[in-house]
């Protein structure tokens, strides 16, 4: 009889989208190991490593250190659920779409979101938090997003921790697409509770929120006069789970996922933290300059712009939904479009981890030139990899004669 359905066989695909982002064999390896019970010692041991070098990663000494079941959005939901009671006032800086996302999260669990609006595309000034600090006294949380996935805005954080401290006020931050691409300092900066994901510059598959509280955040949940509004992402619970002296059962942790995490911290460890940013940095300045020779142009204000996710916006004449299918049919790359008000204006293309690579940023810039020369939107063919090379060149690597 034939089979219904053929054994699965994904194409090849080089993924520089908003994420997921390129993952090590060592880390798809990792994930067909053998499972273990999820109380079984050696996996307790196991998550006691995982939570040793998420430490590391966060840069913090945080004891509550865990990484939550469920992508990045669960992080960004058990954070939010957690630290917001009905009536809590929570400022969030909104310049794209995970501002807004959060906002909604607290709106759903009563508490009241004070939106700190910005345009897309420019960052969330220290001197409009202040001010909301000021008015809204008292309020509970401020939350920002890091790296704005949908702008490729970097939201400076460094004064921000100590207005909050000054207002008694926590310091929720997005770190989705920044942890493990460019410096996050969760107790250098003053952070109190801090999440990320997987999938983007950890370069793990999509599963796992790794999430950080401080001793006040816990402190705060610890506090609440009414109960979590969810079960599942309920983190007094969820903590004693991953307490070492207590490990009582909550939901079932995802086992493979967990090897993959471990793996691919240790990836991000073994190449050093300052080494990765490097990395990201120069392969992000080199994939600017051939897009500009292309005629694309960054999105996000100077001097604010992402290396591990850029968004650039298009030239009137190159259309968006063609290019992206050609890019996927013609060369399996994966580039992301615009969200919200630059649906078709705009790519977002993601240099994230194991994606952030010289020859990555090459093949897209050829076969972006390749495409562009079919339809006449350049006529000079190797501009920009000539523009991609001068950076490469220019950082250190040898001309050849
Ligand atoms: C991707 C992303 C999320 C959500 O993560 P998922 O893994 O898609 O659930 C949240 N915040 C930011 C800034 C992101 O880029």
């Amino acid at each position: 009889m034939a089979e219904r359905f053929g054994e699965l066989a994904p194409p090849a695909r080089l993924l520089l989208g908003p994420g997921p982002s390129m993952v090590h064999p060592r880390v798809l390896r990792a994930m067909a190991s053998r499972l273990l019970g999820h109380l079984d010692p050696a996996f307790l041991r196991l998550m006691d490593e995982i939570q040793e070098m998420l430490r590391d990663v966060f840069r913090t000494g945080n004891q509550f250190t865990i990484a939550v079941s469920g992508t990045g959005s669960a992080g960004m939901e058990a954070v939010l659920v957690n630290l917001t009671e009905p009536g809590d006032r929570v400022i969030i800086g909104i310049n794209g779409v995970f501002g807004a996302r959060m906002a909604t999260i607290v709106e759903r669990c009563g508490g009241r979101p004070i939106r700190l609006e910005t345009p897309w595309g420019r960052i969330v000034e220290a001197d409009a938090v202040q001010q909301a600090l000021t008015r809204f006294y008292p309020v509970k949380a401020v939350a920002l997003v890091h790296a704005e996935t949908s702008t490729g805005v970097r939201q400076p954080l460094e004064q921000i921790g100590p207005l909050c401290q000054q207002h008694s006020a926590l310091f929720i931050v997005d770190a989705v697409t920044s942890l493990g691409g460019i410096p996050v300092e969760v107790d250098g900066w003053g952070i109190d509770a801090c999440y990320s994901g997987t999938q983007k510059c950890l370069s793990c598959p999509p599963g796992l929120a790794p999430l950080t509280l401080s001793d006040r955040a816990v402190e705060a949940i610890r506090r609440r006069t009414t109960p979590c509004q969810s079960w599942y992402l309920d983190l007094s619970l969820v903590a004693d789970y991953w307490a070492e002296s207590k490990r009582a059962y909550h939901h079932t942790a995802p086992i493979s996922m967990l090897y993959a995490l471990r793996e691919a911290l240790r990836l991000v460890l073994s190449e050093g933290l300052q080494a990765r940013f490097e990395r990201h940095g120069l392969n992000s300045i080199a994939l600017m300059a051939g897009l500009g020779a292309l005629g694309l142009t960054p999105f996000a204000e100077e001097g604010h712009r992402l290396t591990t996710l850029h968004c650039v916006t298009l030239p009137v004449q190159v259309q968006d939904a063609p290019v992206r299918a050609e890019l996927l049919q013609e060369f399996g790359i994966e580039i992301g479009g615009g969200l919200g008000v630059l649906h078709g204006k705009a790519w977002r293309i993601g240099l994230m981890g194991e994606s952030s690579t010289q020859a990555n940023v090459l093949t897209l810039l050829g076969a972006l030139e390749k495409i562009f020369l079919r339809h006449r939107w350049i006529t000079q063919p190797g501009i920009a990899l000539q523009a991609a090379s001068r950076t490469y060149f220019g950082h250190g690597q040898q001309v050849p004669v």
